[in-house]
């Protein structure tokens, strides 16, 4: 998934002006999560990559699946297309 790449890039020039609480992969503890499962014990989150990997497990277990990703849209912040380059 070329996606993924991306994500560990914003983590990495993730800036103060992140009002959204970042939640890393559980897995790999370095992608940037997707996912936030919400389960009766708890929660995980996972990137993309590992939650499709845990899909059918998670599925079962989780009571809400939170996209990350769609909260993220709904913040315009374009700073980080213009600091790929760094
Ligand atoms: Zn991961």
């Amino acid at each position: 998934m070329k996606l993924l790449n991306a994500w560990k890039r914003v983590s990495l020039t993730m800036t103060s002006e992140d009002l959204v609480p970042a939640y890393f992969c559980d897995k790999c503890s370095v992608a940037r999560a997707a996912h936030l499962i919400k389960l009766l014990d708890g929660e995980l989150a996972f990137c993309g990559h590992h939650y499709n990997q845990h899909k059918e497990a998670l599925d079962k277990k989780a009571y809400e699946v939170i996209e990350l990703n769609k909260i993220e849209e709904d913040i315009p912040q374009l700073e980080k297309a213009e600091s790929n380059g760094r």
